[in-house]
């Protein structure tokens, strides 16, 4: 024990004279500062820092408070840390919202929000049409089995059953066609102008209604409601137990028009648009020819808040404290920022560091600002991202965006003085803000020490960090900015092949590939990509960053979930023509589609 303690003695003595300049406080990157800012950025003070909430805007001043004590200049909106963009903060009903039923003479006017409710899916509009009841709404080749044969929708409000003869078996040949988002689609492409959602008594003996936010967050492009089955038999002198038995028990559709049975259903949707903030500051470069040349560093800030949508344990209501997602992130950015700041006699390039909100949901704050940069991005020669840096295990470092530059991999390896274990993965593209700035064929790096079991859960907190990891991390990402900034020549850009990841957009099921990546950060009518990847279907097609896909094989396209669902009924090889609108214009491209990797 005394010899270890002596020896301990013999090494504070010799860091104090080596570090006997630096004030408390001091630009090296330390295990203790990471932890003083993950500890208060990750704190239930700040209520899990949700884009849009007072958590978010209280870690944004902190964030602008130490880029100003560094010595960085203000890279934002009208010479402020802040650049302001505004997004989509939520989807609520109305007050306008109605639903009249008539029949056989008589008007009932239901209740909202008892009798019936509207899906935040719905579009913003007034629908008054003849009503046909559609059974489960499926048409299943495959099976085959068509609630829709020999039935004129046209125009008409159809009322579906959710589920499926089936029920809600994940192995019934029924369940590719049962998710809500499908049949709603597939209730548009047969001319439906309107749908009535119904949970039949077989699936709920009590009447109960679809909660509003029950489906994904994407405009269906027709109005969506749902009404409970006592209401719907008793207006429309329907008898759905005995429809819903025969269809369960035959499988075979009970589909028919509903002679003089209209609806009038006005759907009133409010969307409410906040503000939220990126925080930006620079170091301005020393040289003449470089310093109009950037780098760029960034970490998102924002988290889930109290959870909700985007948390693996979405019925609990608590602060989701992100201290690895993505505290530790914004703690390696301040080291990194402090510490370059003391070398910036030494930079040749400038470097701008990124502060990133809006990133949980769906990338929005690095979407704006490659869309709004502050610098021409064509002078933004690299960006480096550091998302969940805080749970070093092993040593081992994924590093990505490897592939998006000749030069990466051996830039890397050459700073890795702590021996981290580098896991190298080529791709651009993944589910960080990194993405963004590839989109625009920026070389990037995306620095990631993996994901774990609290992963988007309320246990992702301080203590949990490793925090002489991350001192290796947010070193190791200093000098290779440092290098970045100084070399003479700016780092060539390749695309790069994707990882094994599954690419966003394609799921389970789907043999096929096309090759795009979606942009969620904007409230459009089709899907907007943001890109394609290298070598794919839609590159060769033709298809290019910004396009949104608005039919698909003849089918239109309004969301994303239209796309993947669209996706699932072709085969390796197929030729399909989709339509994008391309600023103002309309594009037909063909594509051949590939087998999904
Ligand atoms: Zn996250």
């Amino acid at each position: 024990m005394k010899r270890l303690f002596s020896l301990l003695v013999t090494l504070i003595l010799a860091a104090a004279t080596l570090y006997g300049q630096e004030p408390a406080g001091g630009a090296e990157i330390t295990a203790q500062e990471l932890r003083q800012h993950v500890k208060y950025l990750s704190s239930d003070e700040l209520g899990g820092r949700r884009t849009g909430e007072p958590g978010n805007a209280a870690a944004a001043e902190y964030i602008a408070k130490e880029f100003q004590r560094y010595g960085l200049h203000p890279a934002g909106d009208k010479g402020t840390f802040f650049q302001e963009f505004p997004f989509l903060a939520s989807v609520k009903e109305g007050t306008g919202t109605m639903l009249t039923i008539g029949s056989n003479g008589h008007e009932y006017k239901l209740r909202v929000n008892d009798e019936f409710n509207l899906q935040s899916v719905s579009s913003d509009t007034a629908v008054s049409a003849g009503c046909v009841f559609a059974g489960y709404g499926i048409t299943a080749d495959s099976i085959p089995y068509d609630d829709y044969a020999g039935l004129d929708v046209k125009g008409k409000i159809v009322i579906i059953l959710r589920y499926s003869p089936e029920g809600t078996k994940n192995e019934s040949k029924f369940a590719k066609y049962s998710p809500l988002m499908t049949k709603i689609f597939n209730a548009r492409e047969h001319g439906a102008a309107g749908i009535l959602l119904v949970t039949g008594p077989l699936d709920s003996d009590k009447p109960v209604l679809i909660p509003f936010e029950y489906a994904e967050s994407a405009n269906s492009g027709i109005p969506v409601a749902s009404v409970r089955w006592d209401v719907l038999d008793s207006a429309m002198s329907l008898n759905l137990r005995s429809v819903q038995q025969a269809l369960n028990d035959n499988k075979k559709p009970q589909s028919r028009a509903l002679g003089r049975t209209t609806a009038d259903l006005t759907s009133s949707i409010v969307k409410e648009y906040k503000t939220s903030r990126n925080i930006l500051g620079v170091l301005e470069g020393n040289d003449p020819a470089f310093s109009r040349e950037f780098i760029a560093i960034g970490a998102h800030m924002d988290h889930l808040g109290m959870g909700g949508k985007g948390s693996l344990s979405p019925d609990t209501v608590a602060v989701h404290h992100g201290a690895d997602d993505n505290a530790s992130g914004t703690a390696g950015l301040l080291e990194v920022a402090q510490y370059l700041a003391s070398q910036k006699s030494h930079l040749r390039r400038s470097v701008l560091f990124a502060s990133f909100s809006g990133e949980e949901l769906g990338l929005l704050g690095s979407d704006y600002y490659v869309k709004h940069p502050e610098y021409p991005l064509d002078h933004t020669d690299a960006m480096l991202n550091m998302d969940m840096i805080g749970r070093l295990t092993d040593s081992q470092l994924v590093v990505e965006g490897m592939g998006t530059s000749p030069q990466w991999q051996e830039l890397v390896s050459k700073h890795n003085s702590d021996s981290l274990h580098l896991k190298f993965k080529p791709d651009g593209f993944g589910p960080s803000d990194h993405s963004s700035f590839y989109a625009k064929d920026i070389p990037v790096m995306f620095f990631f020490t993996n994901l774990h079991a609290d992963y988007h859960r309320p246990s992702d907190t301080w203590d949990k960090i490793n925090y002489t990891g991350e001192q290796k991390v947010a070193s190791l990402v200093s000098r290779i900015a440092l290098d970045v900034a100084n070399q003479d020549t700016k780092p060539a850009f390749t695309k790069a092949a994707a990882s094994s990841m599954a690419p966003a957009g394609d799921r389970q099921g789907v043999r096929v590939s096309l090759g795009v990546v979606p942009d969620y950060a904007e409230d459009v009518v089709g899907m907007k990509i943001s890109g394609t990847r290298p070598g794919s279907a839609a590159e060769k097609a033709g298809l290019k960053g910004g396009d949104i896909i608005i039919s698909f094989g003849g089918k239109s396209i309004k969301n994303i979930y239209d796309f993947t669902y669209l996706l699932s009924d072709y085969k390796p090889g197929d030729e399909v023509a989709i339509v994008v609108k391309r600023g103002s214009e309309e594009v037909t491209l063909k594509a051949t589609l590939e087998a999904r990797k």
